[in-house]
């Protein structure tokens, strides 16, 4: 498989090219060159599979010569063997052709484990065939910090650097970062908010002699290896729930648009998908856009649902490549638009075609439904999934066709915002329960960061190595 960019003036790359890269040189993002196909026997096979099995078997066309398929097949078991439920992501029932997928069972009780938990041993195998070594570096205001630390714990050939906002973090969130005790993990509380940590990470990017010296990398939603990883569930439970013989739809809790991008590219690969529903909270960006054709910038309000608090999806631009037949020129028109004047409209008629619907949930529809849910159908869901099903809902087409939410962060880390909606407050899972007694290893640093960087390069193995 070959990997071309959305505005078609970068280099094309091999798999594992594409992984060690994430952004393209002209700016865009990279994209495999066409969709592989899957027959209606192949997609029935998969009922007999293992989620891993599944998974290599899936993903197998995407990785070219980069990967050996034995080697794969060893990454997938890997990744998913720390999960806590055997079927990894397993699926319960809400109502009558009413489902919930589960992503949460990962180390840190969110969906991004899914895919950063394979990306991890990626990494790892690649860089360490190449004999090279990264250092990656990282804000977070809470989620994704503990997924990329999860992911990368323990990792020869990667050094991790994580600055989250000192006292701004919950701490669930914080214990789940800093209560990861290994050597190659490094958290950095800094005296400042997220985008004071956010601007020192964008500044180290930039310094580009610190960057190369460390060889600095990130680990964001951009990467196709994480789009990649999250096809695989929407296949197996579509094949759960009746596919290839029914069509499935599919609603999305959606921020960067990578999750549910992932599930766009599942049915361009073969498997029915009647609708995939876009939800957003009132940062609404996206559902905006699938309702007017324009896509236009505002400003963050913050929410109940904050990992999708953002102003615009970094994944969109691969939407947009497939909307234009894959015309890199156009793309950049676009994306050019969108910094210059804020915003662009596309027809509406290219949407129309197309399986998406979308959706946006305000913060008291938000508690209601996660009030409803526990009423309805005895089950405690996130400020997250409760966006997903509210939105779903309102989007639904048909209601012979199952409709499946994806549930994309377990409850319990969101506990104010559950406590508040039902007055029930949702305990850590058995393999957390003591996470409040975990030892902790942080450093507290000034907001300054000519210190911050001192203390990453000291710390970096790969100027020791070099
Ligand atoms: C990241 C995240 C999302 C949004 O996913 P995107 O791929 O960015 O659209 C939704 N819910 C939770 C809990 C997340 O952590």
């Amino acid at each position: 498989m070959r990997y071309i960019s959305t505005r078609g003036k970068a280099p094309v790359l091999n798999f594992e090219e594409v992984v060690l890269t994430g952004l393209a040189r002209d700016g865009g993002l990279y994209l495999p060159e066409s969709w592989p196909q899957f027959s209606r026997e192949d997609i029935e096979g998969l009922a007999g599979m293992s989620y891993a099995e599944a998974a290599a078997f899936l993903l197998q066309p995407f990785l070219g010569d980069s990967i050996d398929a034995a080697d794969f097949r060893k990454m997938t078991e890997k990744a998913y063997a720390g999960f806590a439920h055997k079927a990894v992501v397993p699926v319960s029932q809400l109502g009558s052709n009413e489902f919930l997928m589960e992503l949460y069972h990962g180390p840190t009780l969110a969906f991004k484990d899914v895919a950063l938990q394979l990306l991890g041993l990626l990494y790892d195998h690649l860089l360490a065939r190449e004999g090279k070594r990264v250092t990656i570096v990282g804000a977070t205001s809470g989620d994704t910090g503990s997924a990329a630390i999860e992911a990368c714990r323990g990792r020869e050939a990667v050094d991790i650097f994580i600055l989250h906002p000192k006292g701004r973090v919950s701490e669930v969130q914080r214990r789940q970062m800093t209560t990861v005790l290994d050597a190659n993990v490094h958290n950095i509380a800094v005296e400042g908010d997220f985008d004071d940590c956010q601007a020192m990470v964008k500044a180290m990017f930039n310094d580009h002699e610190f960057r190369d010296s460390l060889a600095v990398s990130a680990v964001n939603s951009i990467n196709w290896a994480r789009v990649m990883a999250q096809i695989v569930y929407y296949f197996t439970v579509g094949v759960s729930l009746g596919a290839p013989s029914r069509s499935i739809s599919f609603s999305v809790p959606s921020g960067n648009f990578g999750d549910v991008y992932a599930g766009y590219a599942a049915s361009r690969m073969g498997l029915p998908i009647e609708q995939l529903i876009v939800a957003t909270n009132r940062n609404d960006i996206l559902s905006r856009f699938f309702n007017s054709g324009e896509y236009r910038k505002s400003g963050v309000d913050p929410t109940i649902s904050p990992s999708m608090d953002i102003q615009v999806s970094s994944n969109f631009e691969r939407f947009l490549a497939d909307l234009y037949g894959r015309d890199g020129d156009a793309i950049a028109d676009l994306m050019g638009k969108l910094d210059s004047e804020g915003g662009f409209s596309v027809n509406m008629s290219l949407l129309n075609e197309g399986i998406f619907a979308a959706g946006r949930c305000d913060e008291e529809e938000t508690l209601a439904t996660i009030r409803r849910t526990l009423d309805d159908s005895a089950k405690l869901v996130d400020p997250h999934t409760a966006v997903g099903l509210a939105v779903g809902e309102s989007c639904r087409k048909n209601t012979d066709v199952p409709l499946v939410t994806l549930s994309t962060a377990h409850p319990a880390k969101f506990p104010d915002a559950v406590e508040k909606a039902t007055g029930e407050r949702p305990e850590l899972p058995k393999h957390m329960a003591d996470l409040f007694e975990r030892e902790e290893r942080l450093v507290d640093l000034p907001n300054d960061i000519g210190t911050i960087k001192s203390y990453i390069k000291e710390r970096a193995r790969i100027l020791s190595a070099a």
